[in-house]
């Protein structure tokens, strides 16, 4: 499914908000062919939560968009599978921090896709990039952008003019945020580790400065140059990787190749619980497979969606419950409009109204979608539709069948970008309501059996039996037809 001017004329460019520099800018692609993308992923030592999943959908959002718009879109999303912590947790629960990463990643990969994320076009690995980081911080050496020290390899970050560029922070707000970690050798408490000198008993790899293992912002440059060239379109990850993980990685980057590292920087604001980031650190953390063990695919997105990515969302009951109620909504609506779908002839009055209602839709999804990647303006549109199609539904004669199969189309289009309608996981409740389907016919065609015999007692027993089911009947020249109504 494309993006398509006959369909939807709106030539505009599309805005985004750039961290860089703090404002909303029309968004121009490097190259007008294909756009790239890196998002930093996840530390592969546990299962990922609720705040991880609201980063990976928010990147998951922003290539549907971008490939709905008529982009090509490469994305590449990192696992980090090699550091303090995956090694600390392996050696807790007694196995090998390969093996532990191994577990995770999978885990990763499976979670994932029941929230049906589309997968990364390239999904790299820390581990199976030594040989690319290895020779990134050599030529940050070779540059006198780093020093050694007894094995490990640090940053000089005085050689980097614009350190600091992207978080705002300023030289001394650095240098008091840098000495909570006192490291002595450092020459500079800014100075940060690219390679760190192998501990005994922990994992390690061969490097010219002796075994020892990559740090953790090093992977990220070596990774995305390595499978998205020097200049990537657009950055993605957490607010909390602002800094230092992405100054530091725009340092390393820049000051090697003497290119721009990304062009557009997108971070996602935390998912909160208690009015607290979650995260495993806090231990407040919902893991995403439990939380989709209890609602479905579509209704753990829509939630994750209701706020603009800039903005804090609060993970409660109450706010999953709302997007229950929403999405039975639209379901009810698309089921109730699917039989009106490919009917072109009108037998109705209301078609021009409710036509006009589709175009604000279709205009108003485009525009919020267009600046910033505004998902809850973009269901706000969605669902003005649905309460517009239902009116239209309730008065039965000025429903008009080749308006209705347009919004039929209109509906699902919008809802298939944002992932909340036939999301490419399997529903849970798609067999049921189709066996309801059949049921509700069958009974139709019963009906309407005992009404060529005359037998209205039985007609009206089935009527009247459904609209205590809220299935509602109505007999049309064509025949019967059934809805669900609230
Ligand atoms: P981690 O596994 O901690 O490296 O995180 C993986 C991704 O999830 C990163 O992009 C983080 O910024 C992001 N992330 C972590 N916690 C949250 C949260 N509470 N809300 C939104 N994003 C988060
Ligand atoms: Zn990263």
């Amino acid at each position: 499914m494309k993006w398509n001017e006959v369909r939807c004329p709106i030539i505009k460019k599309m805005k985004i908000y750039n961290s860089m520099n703090r404002q909303l800018e029309d968004f121009v692609p490097l190259n007008p062919e294909q756009v790239s993308i890196y998002s930093c992923g996840p530390t592969v030592y546990d299962y990922i939560h609720m705040g991880n999943a609201r980063t990976a959908l928010v990147t998951d959002i922003i290539r549907r968009y971008l490939v709905y718009r008529g982009y090509n879109v490469k994305l590449v999303q990192n696992l980090t599978d090699i550091d303090d912590k995956i090694i600390g947790r392996a050696a807790e629960l007694g196995v090998s921090a390969k093996q532990l990463a191994h577990q995770n990643g999978e885990a990763f990969f499976e979670d994932s896709q029941r929230l049906g994320i589309q997968p990364a076009d390239v999904a790299p690995k820390a581990t199976e990039h030594i040989p690319e980081m290895i020779s990134l911080i050599q030529t940050l050496l070779d540059k006198g952008a780093a020093y050694v020290i007894d094995g490990s390899v640090y940053y000089r970050v005085n050689q980097f003019a614009e350190y600091g560029k992207l978080s705002g922070r300023k030289p001394e707000d650095l240098l008091a945020g840098a000495r909570v970690e006192v490291d002595e050798r450092k020459e500079d408490p800014r100075d940060f580790d690219m390679w760190k000198a192998a501990k005994p008993g922990e994992p390690s790899w061969e490097s010219p400065w002796g075994r020892g293992r990559p740090g953790w912002h090093i992977e990220c440059s070596a990774m995305a140059m390595k499978h998205l060239g020097e200049t990537i379109d657009i950055h993605a990850g957490g607010e909390d990787l602002q800094f230092p993980h992405h100054e530091n990685e725009i340092a390393q980057s820049e000051l090697a190749t003497g290119c721009t590292f990304a062009r557009y920087w997108i971070h996602v604001a935390f998912l909160k619980i208690d009015g607290r980031r979650m995260g495993k650190s806090e231990q407040n953390f919902i893991l995403l497979r439990d939380a989709l063990d209890n609602y479905p695919t579509e209704v753990v997105r829509h939630f994750l969606i209701s706020a603009h990515y800039r903005h804090p969302l609060d993970y409660n009951q109450e706010s999953l419950a709302k997007s229950e109620g929403a999405l039975r909504r639209l379901n009810n609506c698309l089921d109730a409009l699917k039989k009106y779908d490919g009917q072109f002839e009108a037998n109705g009055t209301g078609g021009a109204a409710l036509q006009d209602a589709i175009q604000t839709m279709k205009s108003q999804f485009i525009t919020a979608m267009d600046t910033d990647f505004n998902t809850a303006q973009a269901l706000g549109a969605i669902f003005t539709l649905v309460s517009e199609v239902n009116r239209s539904l309730s008065v039965s004669d000025e429903a008009d069948a080749p308006a209705l199969a347009q919004a039929y189309q209109a509906l699902t289009e919008s809802c298939q970008v944002l992932g909340i309608y036939g999301a490419d996981v399997e529903r849970s409740d798609e067999g049921d309501v189709e066996q309801r389907d059949q049921l509700v016919n069958l009974l139709l065609e019963i009906r309407q059996d005992a009404r060529s015999r005359k037998d209205w007692d039985t007609s009206d027993k089935i009527r009247d039996r459904l609209k205590e089911l809220n299935i509602e009947i109505q007999d049309t020249r064509e025949g019967a037809t059934w809805k669900i109504v609230s």
